[in-house]
Formats: C-alpha cells, sequence, structure tokens
C-alpha cells in the first residue's frame, strides 16, 4: 500500500489511511522550521527519534507495521497529527504571495545548499545561506525554483586524532533515508540528462527536494551511463582538480538549466549565488539565439537585462579561473553554436587585471548580468574596488555593484521555546512581520526572568549534547581521557561561556584568543567569574594552514593549565551550530578585516540572545548599534593590537556585566543586552528583510522592465 505521491520512489514503509499524509510530512522539509512538525515526529518515539538524526524517513522505516498501525490508533497522536496535516495542507496550499507585489518567477542556482543534517550537500555559509533564501521564498510565496548539485559522497565528517590533527572521513549520503525524490520522466524511470553541446558527453540524473513550496532540483552524475570519471563529477563539493572543477559547473550552468527547459519550468529571472553556476548565462543565451530565434546581440542584451550575480568572495584569487585551453577543450562547439568567435567568447571571462590568467568566473558573472549584489554594505565597498577595472568607471564607488547584506531564517534558527514566547509576546502572526523593528519593541514585555532561564536550558542542552558525544566516543572508541576532556566532558553551565564556531581557516583567526595564553589562563582561572571556551569548525581538507590552527586549538583544550575549560567539539555542522548559536552567551568573530564577506553564525547567535563580540568586518559594522554586542580591534587588523583590545573587552565588559547580578539573582545588565541584539538584529538580519531587498532592488524591477518590454512589442 505505497500510499506517498506516485513520482517519488523513496520506500516509505506502507501507513495506514488514517496516517498517509505523515508520508508526504516526511517528505518535505517544511516540518524542519515548525516546532509542531518536529514534535510530531518526536512523539511518534523520543529515544528513536534522537536515534535516526532527526530523520522522519529514518525514523518511519524503523518503525514494525504493529508499531505504525499502533500510532494511528493512539488518540493523542492522532490529534496532534491532524492539526499539524491540517497546518501543513494550509500552507502548502496558500497561493498568496506575502508581499506588496508580485514578481516574475525566479530560478536560482547555486553550488550547494545547506537545509537539514539528513541532506547533506553543503560545505559552509554559503550553502547555508542558499538554503535559507529557499525556506524564506517559500514563506513568502515567491515564484522560485531552486537547482543544485547532490553529492553522493559530499559530506566530509571531521574526525580528529589524539595529536589534534583533522582526519577527514567521507560520507556517502544514504540515498535511501534522505528525504529526495527522483524526477521520473515519462516511462516512470529516473530522469536522465544529457548537458548539451559539451564534448565529450555527459548525463546527470535529476533529484528533487521540498522546501515547502519551493522545488530544489539537484543534479547526480554517479550513474552507470557515464565512465568512471564523469561518475565522480558531482561526488565532491568545490574538487580541488581543476578540470573536475570545471566540468562541475559545466554540468551545474548548464546542465541545471536544461533540465529547467525540459521540465517545462518556465522562469523570466535567472539568480546565480556564486560563479560557479555561471555558465548557465551561456546557455541562456543559446537557448534564446537557437530555440527562440532571437539575434545574438537582442539574447545578450536580454540575458544581462533579466540575471543577477551574486558575489561572495573579497579577494580576487578567491575566484575559479580556468585556463583558455581548458575551456576550449570543452567549448570548441558551444561558441560557434552561440555564433560567436573564441576571441569574443572567452573576453567574457577576461580579467582586465590579469588577462592571460584566464576565464574567470566572477567577471563572467559580473560581465554578463547587469544586476549584481555584494554581501554586505563593506563587503560592497571592496568589491567595487576589486573589480573596478572590470567597468569602464570614473572611480570605484561608481563600480555599478550593489549589496543585499545577507539574513537568515528565523524560524530555522530560532530555538523552539523561544519561538513560542515570541507567540505570546509579539502576538500570533508576528512571523509576517519580522521585518518591522517596531514589533520586536514588545520583547521589553518578557520578563528577565523568562529570558534568563530559557537561556539557560538551552546552554544546559548544549553541554548535556556535547557530553553525550563524548561519552559515545569513550564507550565505542575507547578514546584516551585526555582527548574526552579536550572534548568537552568537564563543561559547566554555570560558567560564563564563549563560542567560536566557524571554518577553521587563516583570515577567520580562530586562535587570535589564545595569542597569549598566560593572560587567557588568568581569565579562565578567575576563582570567582570563571571562563570557559567552545571551539568548533572544520579545515579545507588542503588547507594545512587551517590544520595546523585546529591542531594548535586541540593541543590548548588537552593543556591541564586550562582545567578543561576549553573544549573542541568535532564535526561542526548544522546540528552542532543549532546548539551552539543557543547555548552560549558570547559569539566570538575574529576576522581580519577586510576578509570577512558578510558571515551570518553571529546573526543566528543574536536572534537568540547569544551576544555577538567581533571585528567590525561583514555585516558587524551594520549590525553593531553600541548597545547589542561588542566590537574590538582596529581598522586594519593587526593580531597583536586585536589579541590585547580582545583581552581588554572580556576582562573589563564581557566578565564583570555576566556576573553582576541583581536582587533577583539575575544578570540585569546582561539580559538587556540580550534584548537589545534580538530586538535590533531579528528584523534587519533576518531571511525576510534580505528576501525583501532582492525584491526591491531586483525582482521587482527586473518583472516590471520585462513586462514594459512585452507591451511595447506587442502594441
Ligand atoms: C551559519 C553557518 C555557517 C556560516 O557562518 P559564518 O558566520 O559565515 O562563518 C557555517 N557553518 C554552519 C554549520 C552554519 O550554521
Amino acid at each position: 500500500m505505497p500510499n506517498i505521491d506516485p513520482s517519488t520512489n523513496i520506500a516509505i514503509p506502507a501507513l495506514p489511511d488514517e496516517i498517509a499524509g505523515l508520508g508526504e510530512i516526511a517528505l518535505n522539509l517544511w516540518w524542519t522550521w515548525n516546532p509542531h512538525g518536529k514534535n510530531l515526529f518526536k512523539q511518534i518515539n523520543p529515544y528513536l527519534w534522537k536515534e535516526s538524526g532527526h530523520n522522519p524517513i529514518a525514523l518511519l522505516k524503523s518503525l514494525s507495521e504493529g508499531e505504525i498501525r499502533e500510532l494511528a490508533r493512539t488518540e493523542t497522536f492522532m490529534r496532534e497529527y491532524r492539526y499539524v496535516y491540517a497546518r501543513f495542507k494550509e500552507y502548502m496550499q496558500d497561493s498568496t504571495v506575502h508581499h506588496e507585489e508580485e514578481p516574475l518567477p525566479i530560478a536560482y542556482f547555486c553550488a550547494e545548499y545547506g537545509l537539514h543534517h539528513s541532506v547533506p550537500i553543503y560545505s559552509g555559509g554559503l550553502g547555508f545561506l542558499a538554503g535559507d533564501i529557499l525556506k524564506e521564498a517559500s514563506d513568502m510565496g515567491l515564484p522560485m525554483v531552486g537547482v543544485g548539485f547532490m553529492y553522493p559522497e559530499g559530506y566530509v565528517r571531521q574526525v580528529i586524532g589524539s595529536d589534534g590533527w583533522q582526519n577527514g572521513a567521507n560520507e556517502t549520503i544514504e540515498k535511501d533515508v534522505a528525504p529526495i525524490e527522483r524526477v521520473l520522466d515519462k516511462d516512470g524511470n529516473q530522469l536522465i540528462v544529457q548537458v548539451p553541446f559539451i564534448d565529450p558527453p555527459v548525463f546527470t540524473a535529476v533529484w528533487k527536494i521540498n522546501v515547502g513550496r519551493v522545488t530544489l532540483y539537484l543534479l547526480d552524475t554517479d550513474i552507470d551511463r557515464n565512465d568512471p570519471w564523469d561518475r565522480q563529477i558531482s561526488s565532491h563539493l568545490y574538487t580541488p582538480d581543476m578540470n573536475q572543477r570545471l566540468r562541475q559547473e559545466i554540468v551545474l550552468g548548464i546542465g541545471g538549466y536544461r533540465v529547467l527547459e525540459l521540465l517545462g519550468i518556465e522562469y523570466s529571472i535567472l539568480h546565480l549565488n556564486e560563479g560557479h553556476p555561471a555558465f548557465a548565462l551561456f546557455e541562456r543565451v543559446r537557448s534564446a539565439v537557437e530555440n527562440e530565434g532571437m539575434p545574438l546581440e537582442e539574447a545578450i542584451a536580454h540575458v544581462k537585462a533579466t540575471s543577477i550575480f551574486t558575489t561572495h568572495t573579497p579577494l580576487q584569487a578567491a575566484t575559479d579561473v580556468y585556463g583558455f585551453d581548458m575551456m576550449s577543450h570543452y567549448f570548441g562547439d558551444y561558441w560557434k553554436r552561440l555564433g560567436m568567435d573564441k576571441e569574443r567568447f572567452m573576453g567574457f571571462g577576461v580579467n582586465p587585471d590579469k588577462p592571460t590568467e584566464g576565464f574567470n568566473m566572477t567577471v563572467f558573472g559580473l560581465k554578463m548580468c547587469n544586476h549584481r549584489n555584494a554581501v554586505s554594505r563593506k563587503h560592497r565597498d571592496v568589491t567595487q574596488k576589486i573589480w573596478k577595472n572590470v567597468f569602464d568607471t570614473d572611480g570605484p564607488s561608481q563600480v555599478p555593484i550593489d549589496y543585499v547584506t545577507n539574513g537568515v531564517h528565523l524560524p530555522t534558527w530560532l530555538g523552539d521555546e523561544l519561538t513560542s514566547e515570541l507567540d505570546r509576546t509579539l502576538g500570533e502572526g508576528w512571523l509576517d512581520l519580522q521585518h518591522d523593528p517596531d514589533i520586536w519593541l514588545r520583547l521589553d514585555e518578557l520578563e528577565d526572568r523568562t529570558i534568563w532561564d530559557l537561556h539557560y536550558t538551552y546552554k544546559v542542552r548544549m553541554v548535556n549534547f556535547i557530553r553525550e558525544r563524548v561519552r559515545r566516543k569513550w564507550a565505542d572508541e575507547g578514546i584516551d581521557p585526555v582527548i574526552a576532556m579536550a572534548e568537552g566532558v568537564m563543561l559547566d553551565p554555570d560558567v560564563l561561556t564563549i563560542g567560536f564556531a566557524r571554518r577553521m581557516t587563516a583570515y577567520k583567526r580562530p586562535d587570535l584568543i589564545l595569542h597569549d595564553l598566560e593572560r587567557l589562563e588568568k581569565i579562565v582561572n578567575n576563582f570567582a567569574h570563571p571562563l570557559q571556551i567552545i571551539f568548533a569548525g572544520k579545515a579545507h581538507p588542503a588547507d594545512m594552514e587551517g590544520k595546523k590552527i585546529l591542531q594548535r586549538i586541540f593541543k590548548t583544550a588537552q593543556d591541564p593549565r586550562f582545567r578543561g575549560r576549553i573544549a573542541f567539539v568535532e564535526d561542526y555542522g548544522e546540528a552542532v551550530a543549532k546548539y551552539l548559536v543557543r547555548g552560549v552567551d558570547v559569539w566570538l568573530n575574529t576576522p581580519l578585516i577586510p576578509m570577512e564577506a558578510c558571515g551570518t553564525s553571529g546573526m543566528k547567535a543574536s536572534i537568540n540572545g547569544t551576544i555577538h563580540c567581533s571585528t567590525l568586518d561583514g555585516w558587524w559594522p551594520e549590525g553593531y548599534n553600541g548597545k547589542n554586542g561588542w566590537a574590538f580591534g582596529g581598522d586594519i587588523s593587526s593580531d597583536e593590537a586585536d589579541a590585547a583590545a580582545l583581552y581588554e573587552t572580556i576582562e573589563n565588559r564581557i566578565v564583570p556585566l555576566f556576573y553582576e547580578l541583581d536582587d533577583h539573582n539575575t544578570p540585569s545588565g546582561w539580559i538587556e543586552l540580550m534584548k537589545e541584539a534580538m530586538k535590533s538584529v531579528s528584523p534587519n538580519f533576518s531571511a525576510r528583510r534580505m528576501m525583501r531587498e532582492y525584491m526591491e532592488k531586483f525582482y521587482l524591477p527586473i518583472s516590471k522592465e520585462c513586462g514594459q518590454t512585452k507591451e511595447k512589442s506587442s502594441s
């Protein structure tokens, strides 16, 4: 009795009619940002729910037929089920656009998406941003589809050896328990698409993920039709082999475009997140020329006018550049089809600063899209400077690159209990007004005690989570006790806690706080007012410097001088991030200015009342208002000066404020800071505010222009 959408062949166990909708809910990530959805699955069996890694498909598969039948006879469960299913249906069937105006359909392309840990197709910040964009587009009812990659062995699980050296273990995605569905062709087989006009031919299978009302299509080259080398095109994120990387980007951009065309998905606006999928622009031109008979120049002008390019890099060196020979190897026939010669074709990717270097994907995006944005105000200034020569302008400030500062999807990143508190304090329906700073002023009505108790609950939960992980390693792998200590068994929820969790890479300076170990030792071991620090984060497998920094941190955590108050939590990912951003007291960020394009983890912390402490880089110059956190260090970063400034901030401001209790035994000064962080960051750095800006700056103006063009041609 298979009773889920026939377009899928994921084997969810047969469910009785009374609870048939459970399969539908399990196959839509909507539940991941709805407390009721999460509770529904938890209620089935809290223990199995935890064991499944919060994966409803794995959970349902672990139940026996009898247990499933029993579920349909349990009245408390059925009541909850009916309620959640009705809300889900209502959400899915709501066709209103939650905005004053409606844009034309948008196709969003990105190389990675961070949606939930049951779909490990992300590596870091870029992926979470893309995931939050799809979720918010769904909530707002925007007509959007996503295109990305399925990485069968994409996720690198971090395993740290006893010497503190990071060893990666590739994790294979378990396709039969992930909330992904095969997209089928008319014969009922999985849709397989040939990447057009690329020689030698490459084929890609198509999957989809339901992200609320938005569909994300994923390409997968790991199929029999391809030879072994081609099968691996999509296996790893950002493969360091440049030839293979070029093939990845061809499949993502050109193959992805083709998939939407074959599925008959209509859209007018193309949004490229970073340079990786930019080849979609060429395919758009080709399609207009060959399929619609548009003259080449008109096609180029049309593509430019209707495409958006978002850049996330603050350094020219961080962009993908492919040698002209390598490009010619794949695109030899392609530019002829476009009606271009080689020079014109390559010219779209030539960086005027390094004209012989090759085809630069960011330069290409900037040249082929008339709508361009950086991801924070500061990053806009940097971007205008570094790409000045791509544009014929008088000075950097004239460079036509706008900015939309990133934001985070509140329903995903806010704790559930905090969300319930907000329902009571801000009033039902607040999510639809979340971008309005005024509604957040109502937070003043929230009792200090309530906020503090809630925060303490999250802190205890985080500490328990970390200890439980170590307990398992201790029990299963028999790790050295010193390692167990370094991984956090001695953490204490009553102690002021700083969290630092992000990619372990040199420019983020994860070890800045370890600059002067003697000074740090005094701060950490202050008898009455101690401090503990929790680190987490992965180094890129090829980043030796990052691995060395991580090792230094891990060794410091083992140092008895710090008495177990420094911990390194293994395998930072979406699940660990959620515990940490809610559970620590201070979220530390130490990037070398101006290397952080935006940063979003500090936003996730602030909306939960965890106080951000950062150098003035990325989003923080826009976010910091003098009373919602701390800013330290100079405009031009020096490790020496910045470390000293950080210690001063901790010693003179953070520690005293945290431990200063009022008559009710609560740190009221600290709680004021928490409230101010939530009030100022939630409305302004939410994905809702971000998407409203994408609407106002790009989606709506493009839609209007398209409308006008149509009117003109028909009159
Ligand atoms: C939010 C997030 C990031 C990005 O955070 P940054 O502040 O940009 O470093 C990376 N990894 C995970 C798991 C996240 O949740």
